[in-house]
């Protein structure tokens, strides 16, 4: 009776601490939007020199071309606010305390065993999700494991499609979701349209006759577990999880080998866009090359690289749509055009090794407002806007 009773109370002050935390997570952080550097002479570079040189966290790419958004501690706002200054830079204030967003988002994010989209999930469930949806339409869909992570998390990818209608063989589509490890919208996005293809396949006839579509829907678990952890700081995580003493973690998507090194990376362990020790220095990134690379040597037709990332609302489409769904306006051009580029990401290296003939960088919801931190009750709007795109690029690939 006793100890239960101990029990019961340890659990209840446990949840307690948990659900009420003393001081929030990255409490009385902002994010400051520039908005001139166009107008600055030599703005790229100086943005640039913030991010590589300077380690500050963009949220967006430095661009002259769009505002750029960049990610502020308390500490730090000081020695940000002086060489805005000092270099003539405007800015305004986008998100006035990232930490007061990211309890808000706990508070409406239930996770459970059961998937859906109201909430964004754990890997665990999203792992089960996928394993499950295969062996309930085994005719349409297989998942293959395609390595391990620095955790040892198995990685997974799911194909879906129907056997080809006519001799030719079928083109194939490379979907990547969560390569870094914040951007929680895009496991919902890419659990949301094997949901979609599996579970309401009669819906989507035409389109698994004529593609194979193949789906990595976390490509960064190790990451995106921490981002679920209540280590100061680990919502806003973006890289995976190579432990180091000084500081942890290889942004994957400057990791593969195009390029590798290149404009948009850091060598300093510290940046969040540290490159690595080498191109494919990293067992997630080596696991998706691996397997591309495999499928294409036994004959997989690949044409289409999606790579899933929030946020900044531009789309690099093919197809562009007159009418998107719930009028959210996706900018058409390149994201390399548009923001400055990334070397070493996955899209350009899909299309630079000329395995791919079409690379595509999805950046999706929203505009900034809440920039990664958005409200799990626009997970379902976002899927349906951004899987209208991908149909209609599937239908593209089909007809080309
Ligand atoms: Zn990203």
């Amino acid at each position: 009776m006793k100890t239960s009773t101990i029990v019961f109370s340890f659990l209840g002050i446990l949840a307690l601490t948990v659900g009420l935390p003393q001081t929030y997570e990255e409490q009385g952080s902002k994010v400051f939007r520039v908005l001139n550097a166009a107008s600055v002479e030599n703005g790229l570079e100086k943005l640039q020199h913030l991010q590589v040189n300077e380690n500050f966290d963009f949220w967006t790419k430095p661009s002259v071309k769009v505002a750029t958004d960049i990610f502020v501690q308390p500490e730090r706002i000081g020695e940000f606010e002086k060489y805005m200054k000092d270099n003539g830079f405007t800015y305004s204030v986008m998100i006035e305390d990232v930490g007061k967003l990211i309890l808000q988002e706990r508070a409406l994010n239930r996770q459970g065993p059961d998937m859906d989209w109201d909430n964004y999930q754990r890997y665990e469930t999203i792992f089960n999700f996928v394993g499950q949806s295969a062996l309930s339409h085994s005719d349409i869909a297989s998942v293959e494991e395609i390595g391990k992570t620095t955790e040892n998390r198995t990685m997974i990818v799911i194909k879906i499609g129907k056997p080809a209608s006519t001799n030719r063989t079928k083109p194939a589509i490379f979907m990547d979701g969560g390569i870094h490890a914040r951007e929680w919208i895009s496991p919902a996005l890419t659990t949301y349209f094997i949901n979609q293809l599996v579970n309401n396949y009669t819906s989507y006839d035409d389109m698994l006759s004529e593609v194979d579509i193949y789906i990595l829907p976390v490509a960064n678990p190790d990451g995106y577990e921490f981002t679920h952890g209540t280590t100061s700081g680990a919502r806003m995580w973006r890289k995976n999880r190579r432990p180091d003493p000084q500081c942890a973690g290889v942004d994957l998507n400057r990791n593969f080998g195009y390029e590798w090194g290149g404009p948009g990376t850091s060598p300093n362990k510290c940046s969040e866009i540290y490159k690595g020790t080498a191109a494919f220095s990293e067992p997630e990134s080596t696991n998706i090359k691996n397997f591309i690379e495999r499928k294409a040597a036994e004959g997989v037709n690949w044409r289409a690289y999606f790579a899933m990332h929030s946020y900044a609302q531009i789309l690099e489409m093919l197809v562009w749509l007159p009418n998107p769904v719930h009028g959210t306006r996706y900018e058409v051009g390149s994201v390399t055009e548009l923001l400055s580029p990334g070397a070493g990401g996955s899209d350009d290296w899909a299309k630079g090794s000329g395995i791919f003939k079409y690379s595509q960088t999805v950046e999706v919801r929203d505009t900034g407002e809440h920039g990664f931190i958005l409200p799990p009750t626009q997970i379902k709007d976002c899927a349906l806007e951004t899987w209208e795109a991908i149909r209609a690029i599937a239908k593209f690939l089909a007809e080309e």
